[in-house]
């Protein structure tokens, strides 16, 4: 195999997790910095928990983290269809392959027999492998099992497999991230590759379009590891060449748990919903497992790329650290030139009349906001006073502000000096300016203080944007009705 062809498969049982975004990556840089091709192939064999909205969102969202394929679903290529579901009349062939060359048997024991067996093992403290009960049954056994209408399902025979292509019982193989991995066989038990409905497993299908599609490497988390053993047993006794693999280190929570939806959003769209930018996250997950050469943690993944070797990938496990990611995402949004922002921020603005604001007050409001925004959707919150008539004074700010004797004085100032200010940004700076320093040579109130009392009555916060910059959005109108309402 000398061209690199790496997939990634995911299974359409819910959104697009950000740990398949991380596989996906790294297969995507491995493909790009081997000219090779990035392959996506939906694994939806489980019809009962796959659905079209799921696999929509899986299109999606690696769109959206920029992760486009070589080869899939929906643009095709020579070794389609890339859904297994449009593959069932592939599989029954190879399955027959198997039986013929007795890599494996039917098996018809019953759910309950099996339960049965189970049962024994755990009560006797063993790890239960299948008893092969049905290895040799004899045609006439069959026969009569098929009689009292039991439909096979089949085992692959992983002794009979192993025995043929290796020496011992310890099957070893080489894993381009985690170096030499081994096991001893005897504990994977025969597993069923084909359901007595007749539907594939996830094992074997897996073999059969990795082989079939000319799958070079295998880039995947390290969960899949058991897995891989059995899948190397199959690739021989079909006499398919093998390819190389590699296992991730898994993506753990701060807490050091499996990442979950009560850590927080774990799926790329609800990232993506709650105001993380795609570049972000992209940039992010490249960091759990990989660190770039000369230790600057931002790049994207054209730089990504030049940089990455799939042998320096670290193989334990990582932190998702939330923190992290929405530093990075504050970093990001920081480069977003103005008119870009200013579309992304509006689906977080639908609680307001933006109607209110005119194209040059509502770049204003961007412009003197955008600063701290660590998500998109800080936005929501940080800008109700630039909206109504009428404000609502939090009640840290009405009580340790406006409640005080001196911030009524102030305003009381304020508003029969501001009445007569011109309205523009050079002017209200110096005039705020020599404001503040009135009340401080003259009472001795310190200039924070002074401002805190104007800042209080006309944005109801003690904090926020750039006072220069709200009164001008606000208009004198409204910023003087606020003050006066504020005294009262
Ligand atoms: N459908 C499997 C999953 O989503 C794919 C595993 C693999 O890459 O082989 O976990």
């Amino acid at each position: 195999m000398s061209e690199v062809r790496v997939r990634i498969a995911p299974s359409p049982s819910g959104n697009l997790h950000i740990g398949t975004a991380r596989t996906a990556l790294f297969n995507y840089l491995f493909a790009k910095k081997n000219n090779g091709k990035f392959i996506l192939r939906i694994e939806d064999t489980d019809a009962d928990r796959t659905s079209q909205e799921y696999i929509d969102n899986i299109f999606d969202s690696l769109k959206a983290l920029g992760l486009n394929w070589d080869e899939g679903p929906d643009v095709g290529g020579p070794y389609g269809p890339y859904t297994q579901s449009e593959r069932f009349d592939i599989y029954p062939k190879y399955v027959q392959k198997l039986l013929d060359s007795g890599f494996a048997y039917e098996c018809f024991c019953t759910p309950e027999e099996l339960e049965q067996e189970k049962q024994e093992a755990t009560e006797a403290k063993r790890a239960y492998v299948y008893s092969k009960k049905c290895e040799n049954l004899t045609e006439e056994q069959k026969a009569k099992l098929r009689s009292e209408g039991r439909k096979p399902a089949i085992r692959f025979n992983i002794a009979k497999a192993q025995k043929a292509f290796h020496d011992s019982s310890i099957l070893e193989f080489d894993d381009i991230v985690k170096g030499k991995l081994h096991m001893d066989t005897n504990l994977l038990g025969d597993f069923v590759i084909q359901k007595s409905n007749g539907a594939p497993t996830y094992n074997f299908a897996v073999v059969i379009d990795d082989a079939l599609m000319k799958i070079s490497h295998v880039i995947r988390g390290e969960d899949h590891i058991s897995n891989t053993y059995k899948q190397i047993l199959i690739f021989e006794a079909l006499g398919f060449e093998v390819p190389k693999f590699g296992h991730l280190g898994m993506i753990l929570a701060p807490d050091r748990s499996k990442l979950s939806k009560r850590h927080g959003a774990t799926a790329v769209s609800d990232f993506v919903k709650q105001g993380y930018l795609t570049d972000a996250l992209i940039n992010f997950v490249a960091l759990l497992g990989w660190s770039p050469s000369d230790g600057e943690e931002i790049k994207t993944v054209d730089q990504i790329a030049q940089d990455f070797r799939i042998g320096e990938i670290s193989s334990s496990n990582s932190i998702f650290e939330y923190d992290k990611l929405k530093w990075m995402n504050g970093h990001y949004i920081k480069q977003i030139p103005i008119e870009q922002l200013k579309q992304m921020l509006k689906p977080y603005l639908t609680k307001y009349d933006l109607t209110e604001l005119t194209d040059e007050q509502y770049t204003k409001m961007v412009e003197i906001t955008r600063e701290p925004l660590t998500l998109l959707s800080d936005i929501t919150d940080a800008v109700p006073y630039f909206f109504g008539k009428d404000v609502q004074i939090d009640p840290e700010a009405q009580e340790k502000t406006l409640d005080t004797d001196v911030a009524q004085d102030v305003l009381k100032d304020f508003v029969s000096k501001a009445k007569d200010w011109d309205w523009n940004e050079e002017n209200l700076h110096e005039k705020l300016a020599d404001f503040r320093a009135f009340w401080k040579e003259s009472v001795g109130i310190k200039p924070k203080v002074t401002m805190w009392a104007i800042r209080a009555a006309i944005t109801g916060r003690t904090c926020g944007a750039d006072m220069v910059g709200i009164l001008e959005i606000l208009g004198k109108e409204k910023s003087l009705y606020r003050a006066n309402k504020a005294i009262k």
